[in-house]
């Protein structure tokens, strides 16, 4: 990644004006005029063509080096396309998990053959990863996992249930947390392994969300051939790759869309109820945490802060901070809102019950802060 000393803030300013344009006329109208709530396969098909049209524009992989298939630029290009992203509602798609998840962990931890293998189709659009992580009685626990791959000539043969599997449906491939040697003891018991789902022996079934979307799977692997030359890591390394994953997905670029769809949301309440006087105050908080949010973003854009920083570092706080933020706003939107915009509170106010439980739960987040970050005893 180009180091902040050598990037300019008139660079990034060339960037986002670049950026702001692309996206003015990239954004199908399809897309656009329904505000981006198309279902089914004419959503699907956009959000596949989305991110086909990103590669083709030059805009995936933003902060992945250029030698792996990205663009080589840093946090700061990624968070203003973000922003300008979501100013424009472009859609979201399937490709998240593979570029913010799996691409900076094969960097750091894979095979030059796993890199060559993996990093380009993804950054083209070809090929959408999944995360198979959770299971039904090891979330939060995540050590706990069950899902056996029993090691056979060449590789290992993968038995066990996923689920919450975001983009299953959709995926080519899939990064799974497996056991490979259940003597070993906890943490030093489990292995990484980039599975190809086109493989006999895979079961996936939708799990459709209280808001009606579905937007993850439940997985069965069933005795599934993962070659040798997909684990990442060593045998029984897969805590470790597992931790830095972790690390990244906590990060802060999320942060940047999901504080545009709050301060848009925050702005609808403010015009249909801000002349309430009996709803001042509550308006007049969720706006300060708004405005606090925005300041941690700006820092990154004004090149306080990048990839290394506190940001990223105090990434638990900023997951804390917008998730809670967005459901006090669409508590308070689906609770006083005018019967014109009930639609659209119903639907934010279930999607934004998710957002405190996926990447870790706020509780969780809350016990990394106070036992990483303030170095409270456990
Ligand atoms: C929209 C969405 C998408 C997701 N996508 C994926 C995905 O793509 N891949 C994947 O692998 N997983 C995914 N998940 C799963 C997600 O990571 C888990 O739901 C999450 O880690 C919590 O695990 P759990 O559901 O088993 O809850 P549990 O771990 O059973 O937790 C239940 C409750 O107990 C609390 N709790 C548990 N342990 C502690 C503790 N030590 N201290 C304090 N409180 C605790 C939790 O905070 C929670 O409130 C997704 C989830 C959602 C909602």
């Amino acid at each position: 990644m180009t180091s902040v000393a050598t990037r300019g803030a008139r660079d990034l300013e060339t960037f986002a004006s670049e950026a702001e344009k692309w996206l003015a006329t990239a954004v199908p109208a399809r897309w656009r005029e329904n505000r981006g709530r198309l279902a089914g396969k004419e959503s699907d098909a956009l959000r596949r063509e989305w991110d086909r049209m990103l590669w083709k524009g030059g805009y995936s992989g933003l902060s992945i080096p250029a030698k792996f298939g990205g663009r080589g630029l840093g946090l700061a290009e990624e968070v203003v396309f973000h922003v300008l992203a979501g100013k424009v509602q472009a859609p979201d798609g399937f490709t998240r998990v593979g570029k913010t998840l799996v691409a900076p962990m094969l960097i750091k931890s894979g095979t030059p053959g796993q890199r060559e293998t993996y990093l380009p189709p993804m950054m083209r659009g070809e090929e959408v990863w999944c995360q198979g992580f959770s299971e039904p009685e090891a979330g939060s626990d995540l050590a706990g996992i069950q899902t056996r791959a029993r090691p056979v000539e060449g590789g290992y043969l993968l038995t066990g249930r996923k689920v919450w599997t975001s983009f299953a449906q959709h995926a080519q491939r899939c990064l799974v947390l497996a056991q490979t040697q259940p003597d070993a003891g906890r943490y030093r018991n489990l292995t990484m392994l980039l599975v190809d789902m086109a493989q006999p022996g895979i079961t996936i079934s939708d799990i459709r969300q209280i808001s009606g979307a579905v937007h993850f799977a439940e997985v069965r692997f069933d005795d599934v051939f993962v070659s040798a030359d997909d684990r990442v890591g060593a045998d029984g390394e897969g805590w470790q790759v597992a931790m830095r994953v972790l690390g990244d997905e906590r990060g802060g670029v999320e942060t940047a869309s999901r504080y545009v769809e709050i301060r848009s949301d925050l702005d609808l309440l403010l015009e249909t109820v801000g002349d309430r006087p009996e709803l001042a105050g509550h308006l007049r908080n969720l706006d300060v945490r708004a405005e606090l949010l925005r300041w941690q973003l700006a820092k990154v854009v004004d090149r306080e802060a990048d990839a290394d920083s506190a940001f990223q570092r105090s990434a638990s706080v900023l997951k804390v901070m917008w998730s809670e933020l967005w459901q006090d706003v669409t508590r308070l939107g689906l609770s006083t809102a005018p019967h014109t915009h009930r639609e659209h509170w119903r639907y934010q106010y279930l999607e934004a019950r998710a957002v405190s439980i996926y990447s870790g739960t706020n509780e969780i987040q809350r016990n990394i802060l106070s036992e990483r970050i303030l170095g409270l005893p456990r």
